[in-house]
């Protein structure tokens, strides 16, 4: 789509009117971020920025959430030439979504600095896909299969219809003094219906993931979910839960004791381990550590 390889050119180019590259170029507007205050770059808006993360992290192509820093967009657009890998169909699917949620990002945040409104993550998640979908059908690829499936099955296995599936993640990066946790809870189609990218502070690796299970747990209860399939990648966490908590490290105990606590809410609760990467694109986890 022209209008999109034009936005993602001018990208690269540093080409588009945000606070950084006005300031620069002596015109006095706002050069900080509406979302979080931070200096409002074209790789900031579009990946380094927590906003942008929790849509990265929702959406069909998995997480990004565990990033850490802040990569130049250039870089990262440059290197989607790696997913030719993935066949000539996949690389063009992956290269045509990612084209999708930089250029709904950048629409919400001019919507952001325009105070006409501020689209919720998964408003930008949902309208990526619709005009991949839209997109795709008309170039008649993949058109009986929908973005959701086409990225996903191989990686992530959807839930029975009337389950909730969640994956919970925690990341953590010593040397930079960051850290985070991230889940997403998706319906048996693939559609993310929560999505929670969360910069917390932690020193444990597994302190994070427990984290992230309980705060999971409790945003599912608060929307009423009463089936639900709790994944992490932290196989001993998920063997702390399964055994009751009882031989936990203290680290985590209380945690434990919580999570146990909470899964009684629901009418069904099970956790499970699934490997790192199960659910995340290999390319993005990549960017990501
Ligand atoms: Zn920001």
């Amino acid at each position: 789509m022209p209008k999109i390889q034009r936005f993602l050119w001018r990208a690269c180019a540093s080409g588009l009117a945000i606070g950084d590259a006005l300031n620069r170029r002596n015109i006095n507007v706002d050069p900080l971020c509406g979302h979080c205050g931070e200096c409002e770059t074209t790789s900031h808006i579009l990946l380094g920025c927590a906003y942008a993360k929790v849509v990265w992290f929702g959406c069909p192509l998995g997480s990004i959430s565990s990033m850490n820093g802040n990569p130049s967009i250039s870089d990262w657009i440059y290197g989607w030439k790696s997913f030719s890998n993935q066949g000539k169909k996949e690389a063009r699917s992956l290269i045509t979504l990612c084209s999708f949620v930089c250029w709904f990002l950048w629409l919400s945040r001019i919507d952001l600095v325009f105070g006409r409104r501020l689209w919720h993550p998964s408003e930008i998640i949902s309208a990526a896909v619709k005009a991949f979908q839209e997109f795709m059908d008309v170039q008649s690829i993949a058109a009986t299969i929908s973005p959701t499936t086409l990225i996903l099955t191989q990686r992530w296995i959807a839930p029975s219809a009337d389950f909730i599936k969640c994956n919970c993640d925690a990341s953590l990066s010593l040397d930079l003094c960051r850290s985070g946790i991230g889940f997403i809870c998706r319906d048996h189609r693939g559609m993310p219906l929560i999505v929670v990218s969360d910069p917390i502070s932690f020193s444990d690796v597994m302190v994070g993931e427990a984290h992230a299970i309980r705060m999971a747990l409790l945003e599912m209860i608060k929307t009423g979910f009463a089936q639900v399939m709790v994944e992490s990648d932290n196989i001993n966490l998920i063997t702390h839960i399964q055994d009751g908590g009882g031989t936990s490290p203290l680290l985590i105990r209380v945690i434990i004791d919580d999570i146990i606590h909470l899964s009684s809410f629901f009418v069904c609760c099970s956790f499970t381990y699934i490997p790192r990467g199960a659910w995340l694109t290999p390319w993005l986890g990549k960017l990501c550590r």
